[in-house]
């Protein structure tokens, strides 16, 4: 529920209203507008009795919020969420490029991939330290060696880093180490890694869970702000299809409906959607003209020897062709590469 405050309401009966709302264990936002203010509650299961507010002095009117995602939702603030990392901003007038490998396989290879992408013009490393895998005798990644590397490769290129988080454990050391925390799709219905998530104070990049419905992907972000963290990026990676010519089914749909729904940046990943790297060019296309924030795409110059995911990703000159074919087009409709 929203609570507007008449446009002379009083410093002290702005607090009472805040008191009650503590009272009742919820939580108060206030949003000062230009010509009054608002408060936001968050915490509330059941819907509040719009009549006790209304009643009290200083209160203009009470507006129901019918969406469960309140701080996700668009009711709460005007605008888009800007979201800045380093140099970097996700927000409408820019598409942002994130690639690199999938995993950090050596300090070596990481730094050696870094170089080449921030070269193409790449704004953000990627590069996963913890890799869920659905093998246990696959390779599960460098764990917090990885997280140096990753470190190390950003300091050399002055690319943030961004790399996932499995569980409580590996959150410690990505917290430490990078700049954008990623939730796989695995973990989006994580519910307490995604409140520990929301303790920290980097960037959260959520990925949508391969069978999630965009409500559950939204009420997902709002686990994350909710727990404090005001900063999330969704990424679309696919849905689990039945077609085995892709490896999941992009809902490229995704990224105007949870743009109309919600303020938050969306950004797609044409590499694991697909799993073929001759579809992540004309994805990443597709992305940028639909009005998406960015990708993140797996690129390795060694895709044979790549210990994951290796025929998604897309070697150095494609990736630098893939980029200037999108700066091309980000001209074309006045959005910043
Ligand atoms: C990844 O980006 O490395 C990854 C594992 O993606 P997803 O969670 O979408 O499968
Ligand atoms: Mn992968």
């Amino acid at each position: 529920m929203l609570i507007v405050m008449k446009p002379e309401h009083t410093e002290e009966q702005l607090s009472k209203v805040v008191e009650e709302i503590h009272k009742m264990e919820f939580k108060a936002h206030v949003l000062p507008g230009k010509n009054s203010v608002a408060i936001g509650i968050t915490g509330n299961v059941n819907p509040i009795s719009e009549d006790f507010f209304t009643t009290m002095h200083g209160v203009h009117e009470t507006i129901k919020v019918t969406k469960p995602f309140k701080l996700a939702g668009k009711e709460f603030s005007k605008g888009n969420l800007e979201i800045k990392v380093g140099p970097v901003t996700f927000d409408d007038k820019s598409f942002v490029i994130m690639a690199g490998p999938c995993a950090v396989e050596s300090e070596e290879q990481t730094i050696r991939i870094a170089k080449k992408v921030k070269a193409a013009g790449a704004h953000i490393l990627r590069g996963g330290a913890y890799k869920p895998r659905s093998s246990p005798y696959a390779f599960q990644g460098m764990g917090i060696e990885g997280l140096k590397i990753l470190q190390k490769a950003s300091k050399e290129t002055g690319l943030p880093v961004i790399t996932e988080a499995l569980d409580f454990i590996s959150l410690e050391g990505v917290v430490e180490y990078a700049d954008i925390i990623q939730i796989g799709t695995r973990n989006m219905q994580n519910f307490s890694l995604l409140q520990e998530v929301g303790k920290t104070n980097k960037p959260v990049m959520l990925k949508r869970g391969f069978s999630a419905t965009i409500e559950e992907w939204l009420m997902a972000a709002e686990y994350i702000l909710d727990s404090g963290n005001p900063n999330v990026i969704l990424c679309e990676r696919g849905l689990r299809s039945y077609d085995q010519n892709t490896r999941n089914l992009l809902d490229i749909t995704a990224v105007p409906v949870a743009k109309q729904l919600s303020r938050l940046p969306v950004v797609i990943d044409p590499s694991h959607s697909t799993g073929r790297k001759y579809l992540v060019e004309p994805v990443s296309r597709a992305s940028l003209a639909i009005g998406a924030n960015g990708i993140i795409v797996d690129v390795h110059d060694k895709p044979h020897e790549a210990l994951v995911d290796g025929p998604q990703a897309l070697l150095p000159d494609e990736f630098i062709e893939m980029v200037k074919v999108l700066k091309s087009i980000g001209k074309a409709i006045d959005i910043n590469l």
